[in-house]
């Protein structure tokens, strides 16, 4: 479990609540709402919304709400060894220092 930068919205998310961020297990999902997402590290929110070979719905395609989503300049941040999101420039973890905009 570890947090991550979505790469479409750039907002931290944590694995265990985005489906490892839904990059390893891309065959589960139907991308076709947006086929230049697949592949790529995404938060619950961006994540897609209706599973493969019509499996229905999937509970993501919408924020979870756990705690509050933080947007924070893209392409900044990654996962550092810890499992923490850090600041590639500064190696500051404090990432809420960042933040362009929180929602509930
Ligand atoms: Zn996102």
């Amino acid at each position: 479990m570890s947090l991550f930068q979505c790469e479409v919205c750039g907002c931290c998310e944590n694995t265990a609540l985005s489906c490892q961020g839904f990059k390893e297990i891309t065959e589960c999902f139907d991308w076709s709402y947006a086929p230049e997402r697949e592949g790529l590290k995404l938060c619950s929110a961006c994540g897609p919304v209706e599973r493969s070979n019509g499996h229905g719905p999937t509970e993501y395609g919408k924020w979870h709400g756990v705690f509050r989503r933080v947007f924070l300049p893209k392409n900044q941040f990654h996962t550092n060894r810890v499992g923490n999101l850090e600041h590639t420039e500064t190696g500051r973890e404090d990432f809420s220092s960042f933040a362009i905009e929180v929602t509930p």
